[in-house]
């Protein structure tokens, strides 16, 4: 209760819109919360002080008010021989959560792996994430300003991905008031084509997000063609069985009229084989879809084991003779635990 209300008061965590309204609020004109925006997304301003176009008037009673601007504190940083970074936050009141970086030289693509929650409840089987204590949701200020700290490290961030710790559409107003920030051209100015956002299959949130008309992508983790093995893997499938699950992601391309990617995490014959292969291209025939096929990251406390490369190929090879266009994803980041599905290992002892 504390913090949300202290959230409130960040100004981090307001909309360009909002501080518009803001503005209007105190008085003063509405142009003025450009310049707010754009010293704390683009400038980087850490106290109210340093909104220099800003009158002292206006500044005192922002000040006055409670007013505020939060920044995450650079708890760790990282840095995996092939160059992937890993950052662990600190929020004002201690909370950790991590944001993975990749380059891709070759692509000239710079990707932040976000988090949105400190922990998650999903409790998904294979997830180092899933077996840490939930703490709470973070606001849409924290979820951007990790790509703000990202950017002040290692330079450039040009894709963000929602596949950090934490499930989306569980912390659905503040994922896409970040969607928004972080979109914004006075601040970052991400390309919302440039965002995914990837969801364990939260029927209601993939049906919310059809109607937000972003151009932004959506991926959903499917790693299983079957019921039966989704929910060995994922306890979200009991509530959410495939048949409601693809209803959904069906109105949301009809909606959106936009492409999802299924992810597909590989683990040794549990979901690997032809035949799951086969299952799978029966079972999303009629979406438009590509599939990431990402190799398994094990952690400690956890029985499951990657699939070898052969099982992974013809995993792929399956797919591709059914039309399926598909990408595999080689693990990256082992090193300092920045691997999908091993955020927050580190604190478990994984
Ligand atoms: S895979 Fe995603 S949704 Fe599942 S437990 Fe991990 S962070 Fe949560």
């Amino acid at each position: 209760m504390w913090y949300n209300a202290q959230m409130d008061k960040d100004l981090k965590n307001r909309t360009h819109k909002e501080l518009e309204q803001l503005a209007l609020d105190f008085g003063q004109k509405e142009y003025l919360a450009d310049y707010i925006f754009s010293f704390i997304h683009s400038h980087d301003a850490a106290v109210l002080d340093d909104i220099t176009p800003l009158s002292k008037a206006f500044r005192t009673k922002l000040a006055e008010g409670q007013y505020f601007i939060s920044r995450l504190q650079t708890v760790e940083k990282l840095v995996d021989p092939d160059g992937t970074v890993k950052f662990v936050f600190a929020a004002a009141d201690g909370t950790q959560f991590e944001s993975v970086l990749l380059t891709d030289e070759k692509e000239g693509r710079r990707t932040l792996c976000v988090s949105c929650q400190s922990g998650c409840r999903m409790g998904c089987a294979f997830c180092a994430t899933g077996r840490l204590r939930f703490a709470r949701d973070l606001s849409a200020g924290e979820i951007a300003d990790q790509v703000n700290q990202a950017v002040a490290h290692c330079g450039k961030v040009n894709n963000v991905v929602y596949m950090g710790m934490g499930e989306p559409f569980d912390n659905y107003d503040n994922v896409i008031r970040s969607l928004h920030i972080l979109n914004d051209r006075a601040g970052k100015a991400i390309g919302q084509r440039h965002i995914t956002v990837s969801t364990c299959g939260i029927c209601e949130g993939i049906e919310r997000f059809a109607d937000e008309h972003l151009q932004v992508r959506l991926a959903i983790s499917l790693h299983g063609p079957t019921d039966e093995l989704r929910q060995q893997m994922m306890s979200v499938a009991k509530k959410y069985p495939l048949k409601r699950l693809l209803a959904s992601i069906r109105h949301y391309q009809h909606a959106a009229g936009r492409r999802v990617t299924f992810e597909y995490c590989l683990i040794n014959e549990v979901n690997d084989s032809r035949e799951h292969a086969r299952s799978l291209a029966r079972l999303i025939k009629d979406i438009d879809a590509v599939v990431n096929l990402i190799e398994y990251n094990p952690h400690e406390g956890c029985a499951f084991q990657p699939s070898p490369r052969r099982a992974i190929h013809g995993f792929r090879d399956v797919l591709a003779e059914a039309g399926i266009e598909t990408v595999i994803r080689y693990r990256r980041g082992r090193s300092i635990r920045a691997a999908c599905g091993q955020l927050g290992a580190a604190r478990q002892g994984g």
